[in-house]
């Protein structure tokens, strides 16, 4: 039998969510691309983030900065120095992995740490302890600009987005008026050159942010770190995630990046390995007033905020709370995914799977099913899809028996199915089936869309 987090992965290429990038050449486990389900998914995932975290807040604006900034931001802010990882090769199957990963996979199977690397079992051929000494190796993804590929032509793709936050910092405090504590929002790809990417969209070469870089006087920086940690915990719980799910990493000093002062990761139960394989969802970090001094000495531009009520200049501290946009897709996939027994049509029962996505992230919002594929039926069917479609996006769909087609939107996660029959030609109503309590309404068409907007928005 598969694990919970193979049938996701299964279900999510089946179905449309996510596919390989280059299947037809063989595919490659560091990019992912994302298939009609998965980009309505992903666009509804960033939708509510940017409302909650940015355009309800009177404190938050948004961004949207270059992937590839100028060399010197880089090297200002660490990661050309800093931003790498421990890689050890195993001498027998020469395949690479980051050592702190071999460690923690083994303290995780084994509740203890490791003696030394001799303990280490390599998770491709098997051979115990035979890895080289580890060197550091760079997650910076380089390009070449310009017509020479050589020094001068080097630029890196951005490994996070917040640098380009940074930089603006000025811009927009003139641009927008704010004063702290204020923050700036920002969603968008990220690359990495991870040694080992894998575990689906777990981990990534290529892949997508949520970042926000908070700003505030020093003195206020735990106070608010706290607070961040709280709203980020309660936006997973309210779009659906079970805080069982769900846990709080204090991230110890020495694990911490090079420009945290105290870091609380959220962290997922994905089911890696068929266990309960706990990974990082996203993590709040205390950034103090590492990125704006840096840039400051380095390019010479004050990056600092001018306090009028006592005549100060100060660099504000930074509360950063990172998601990864792709990991939360992936973490909301595997806390909707569900198998169970419903009855069938036959008056037994059979095992349904169900995405108990809320209705807010649900790809499809409503399917409008023809009874049958009666001609007499189609007129009503489009009039009505054509309709909501101009709110959600809706499928219709008229191949097949109806209970089946309602399993196959149970699927996908479609909150709703509205099935137009031939009674709905005589008193112009349809009946609405609800996907999680499979319980059915008979409601008019002239109410379908005001039905819809209440139960589907929150
Ligand atoms: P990890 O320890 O898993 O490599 P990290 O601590 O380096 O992650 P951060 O630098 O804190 O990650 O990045 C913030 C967020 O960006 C992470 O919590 C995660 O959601 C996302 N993220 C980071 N790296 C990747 C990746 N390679 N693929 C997909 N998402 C990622």
């Amino acid at each position: 039998a598969k694990s919970p987090l193979e049938n996701v992965i299964s279900l999510a290429k089946r179905r449309g969510f996510v596919f390989q990038a280059g299947e037809i050449y063989g595919g490659s486990r560091s990019a992912w691309d994302y298939g009609p389900l998965g980009v309505e998914l992903k666009e509804n995932i960033k939708a509510e983030w940017w409302k909650t975290f940015v355009r309800s807040r009177e404190d938050m604006v948004g961004l949207d900065s270059s992937i590839i900034l100028p060399r010197q931001v880089w090297q200002a802010s660490g990661h050309v120095d800093t931003f790498t990882d421990p890689l050890v090769e195993c001498q027998q199957c020469h395949k690479r992995h980051r050592q702190d990963h071999l460690v923690e996979a083994f303290e995780a199977k084994k509740g203890r740490a490791p003696e030394g690397m001799q303990d280490i079992v390599c998770p491709d051929c098997g051979t115990k302890g035979m890895f080289t000494e580890p060197q550091m190796f760079s997650g910076l993804m380089k390009t070449f600009l310009g017509p020479v590929d050589n020094e001068e032509g080097l630029h890196y793709m951005r490994p996070e987005t917040a640098q380009g936050i940074f930089v603006n910092f000025l811009n927009v405090l003139g641009a927008s008026r704010k004063k702290p504590p204020f923050g700036i929002g920002q969603i968008g790809k990220a690359f990495r050159n991870e040694i080992t990417p894998g575990n689906f969209i777990f981990r990534t070469r290529e892949f997508e942010q949520m970042e926000i870089e908070y700003f505030v006087p020093p003195a206020d920086a735990q106070r608010h770190f706290d607070t961040w940690v709280e709203a980020c915990w309660n936006w997973f719980i309210d779009l659906g995630i079970d805080p069982e799910n769900l846990r709080r990493f204090d991230v110890p000093a020495e694990e911490r990046a090079h420009y945290s002062d105290g870091t609380i990761d959220l962290e997922y139960k994905f089911g890696f390995g068929g266990g309960d394989g706990w990974g990082e969802l996203m993590g709040v970090a205390n950034r103090t007033d590492y990125d704006l001094s840096s840039h400051t000495t380095a390019s010479g531009t004050k990056l600092q905020y001018f306090d009028q009520a006592n005549g100060e200049h100060y660099t504000p501290y930074v509360i950063e709370p990172s998601f990864g946009l792709t990991r939360s897709m992936m973490a909301f996939l595997v806390d909707a995914y569900a198998e169970e027994e419903a009855p069938n049509a036959k008056g037994g029962t059979d095992v349904r799977t169900v995405l108990r996505l809320d209705p807010r992230l649900a790809p499809v919002k409503a399917a409008v099913l023809p009874l049958s594929k009666k001609e007499e039926l189609q007129p009503a069917t489009q009039a009505l899809a054509a309709e909501l479609r101009r709110e959600w996006n809706i499928e219709t769909d008229d191949s097949g028996a109806i209970g089946r087609r309602y399993r196959r939107q149970d699927e996908i996660g479609t909150p709703f199915c509205i099935t137009v029959d031939f009674d709905t030609l005589e008193d112009q109503a349809v009946t609405v089936r609800e996907r999680d309590t499979m319980a059915q309404e008979r409601v008019a068409l002239s109410q379908v869309k005001a039905y819809l907007a209440e139960r589907l928005t929150k």
